[in-house]
């Protein structure tokens, strides 16, 4: 970056065992000019802190990484004050857990570049947390804004049918194409050791699905519930309904992969 350059990260005072400390709102300042990354929720102090960051810039964009509530919502109060268009893409009409009050008013392409004076940034679809997520790669810094696609200090949620596990390991390893030095993800502190961190996160998941495939070893047809008991039984059951739905997403995968059936709501292995 240049001398006039920076990245600057807020923190949004949303903390909770979803969101962890609280949504990191990242700035990238290029001398007078910016763009912002996920605003995150619609609260007076944080908007105002934004605002305050940004000084007498002026505001080149917002940008999303998915309309999660914790992600976008104050792009609308950022947006009044400030006539910064929003980029991102737009969630799916039927997924009522992402915020549709934003207007996105560029809906961005995998590979598309937006400049910032002297600095670009790329847009990076990387569906799987949910169908519309983005990473944003600075190539500058050999940085990349991975929002929830990439969590520090907690285990990103994937939901069907908006979250796929399939997709979600893919853009894991879409990642690596990129020369990373950092990741500065919007829950967490920055990780410098990017590709170790993909590659535990991936045989994470990887571990998981063994799981899954012994547990429905010998069942039989069995429900949801009951095969949450079994492959989580290394987590707190008061985690279990969350676990779930996690279960449920590597339980697709493995449908897409012709390894199991499911048949009203009870799912088995295939031979
Ligand atoms: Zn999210």
């Amino acid at each position: 970056m240049t001398a006039n350059s920076a990245v600057y990260r807020l923190r949004a005072p949303n903390p909770s065992v979803m969101t962890g400390e609280g949504t990191n709102t990242y700035f990238i300042f290029d001398g007078d000019i910016a763009f912002l990354i996920d605003p995150g929720p619609e609260i007076p102090e944080h908007s105002e802190a934004m605002l305050d960051a940004l000084g007498d810039r002026t505001l080149k964009g917002i940008l999303l990484t998915h309309m999660h509530p914790d992600h976008s919502p104050a792009a609308n109060a950022i947006k009044a004050a400030t006539n910064a268009p929003v980029y991102g893409i737009p969630p799916d009409p039927l997924d009522t857990i992402q915020d549709h009050s934003v207007t996105v008013d560029h809906t961005l392409g995998d590979g598309e570049i937006l400049s910032l004076g002297s600095l670009t940034v790329e847009a990076v679809t990387t569906p799987g947390h949910t169908s519309n997520h983005l990473c944003f790669w600075l190539s500058s810094e050999q940085m990349v804004f991975t929002g929830d696609h990439i969590m520090q200090g907690s285990t990103v949620v994937i939901v069907p049918p908006f979250g796929d596990m399939q997709d979600y390991l893919s853009s894991l390893e879409k990642l690596k194409k990129y020369p990373l030095k950092s990741i500065a993800p919007a829950h967490g502190e920055l990780i410098f050791s990017p590709v170790d961190e993909i590659n535990r996160l991936v045989a994470h998941r990887r571990s998981r699905e063994c799981k899954v495939v012994q547990g429905l070893e010998n069942q039989g047809w069995i429900s949801l519930e009951d095969l949450t008991t079994i492959v989580y039984a290394d987590v707190h059951e008061s985690l279990h309904g969350l676990a779930s739905r996690s279960l449920h997403a590597h339980l697709i995968k493995l449908l897409k992969e012709g390894r199991v059936t499911e048949k009203a709501t009870l799912w088995q292995l295939n031979d």
